[in-house]
């Protein structure tokens, strides 16, 4: 698991049993004690979305269906993919600490997809996603698809940032073949159902603490982005107050984690 840069400080044990689907799933990880912020959680929400990811892998076997995604197959991340603000500031950070000319070639490819959105008519719909109704968000996505711009951190049809990327990507994964991931159509793709879905939670959670925040960033535009003021955060609140707070939106429930 990844650790953020700034000290966590104190940590609490977090545990957490949920049983769905008829399956029991135990969750046990550390949390700061004191006052934090979502974007100090993103250790832990990456550990809660891999967990939750496998256990619907695991659903999915069950039922007979297999996982096609596979190391090198990279079709998915020429995708438009949404991402939280705080994951928008955290590329910021990543691509800003990246040793040069790693870091140039990265920030050449970030530039390069701008000015190709921009050509194709789609870089300030995607710079004001508050205004993109939610029937046209699959337009767009297609339209974003067929430019074919790789994600800046693609290499070798693989995540270079695997660590460090992002929920929305941890959440994909596809039970239909492969192939059909280089030309998706809406009956071609079957998404692994998700028994919990991390990334929306989060996102919402984020425009809720912090207003100004827009629902989501386009990843393909996260520097620009996560250099805006309004993706500032906010105040801390106690750790286990703001885990609780997850739980309970993710499961729907009142939090018995503790
Ligand atoms: S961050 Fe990694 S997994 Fe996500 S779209 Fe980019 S290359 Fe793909």
């Amino acid at each position: 698991m990844a650790t953020h840069p700034e000290d966590p400080g104190e940590l609490l044990n977090a545990t957490a049993e949920l049983t769905i689907a008829g399956r029991k799933i135990r969750l046990e990880m550390p949390v700061p004690a004191g006052p934090t912020q979502l974007s100090r959680l993103l250790p832990f929400l990456r550990y809660l979305t891999d967990r939750f990811v496998d256990f619907s892998v695991e659903n999915a076997r069950t039922e007979g269906l297999a996982v096609s995604c596979k190391k090198g197959c990279g079709a998915c991340c020429r995708q438009l993919v949404p991402i939280s603000a705080i994951e928008a500031r955290r590329l910021g950070e990543v691509v800003n600490q990246m040793p040069e000319p790693r870091k140039s070639t990265i920030l050449a490819r970030f530039e390069e997809a701008r000015r190709r959105l921009q050509a194709a008519g789609l870089l300030e719909q995607l710079r004001e996603p508050n205004r993109i109704g939610d029937d046209e968000v699959d337009p767009i996505g297609l339209a974003y698809f067929q430019q074919a711009i790789a994600c800046p951190f693609l290499e070798d049809e693989s995540c270079s940032i695997y660590e460090e990327r992002p929920l929305t990507c941890r959440e994909y994964l596809v039970v239909s073949p492969a192939e059909n991931c280089v030309r998706p159509t809406v009956d071609s793709i079957k998404p692994v159902h998700l028994v919990v879905r991390v990334a929306k939670t989060i996102r919402a959670l984020n425009v809720e603490q912090t207003p100004s925040t827009p629902r989501w960033v386009a990843l393909i535009l996260a520097l620009e982005q996560a250099a805006k003021a309004c993706l500032d955060e906010a105040p801390p609140q106690p750790g286990p107050e703001l885990v609780r707070e997850i739980f309970s939106r993710l499961t729907g429930l009142n939090s018995g984690c503790g």
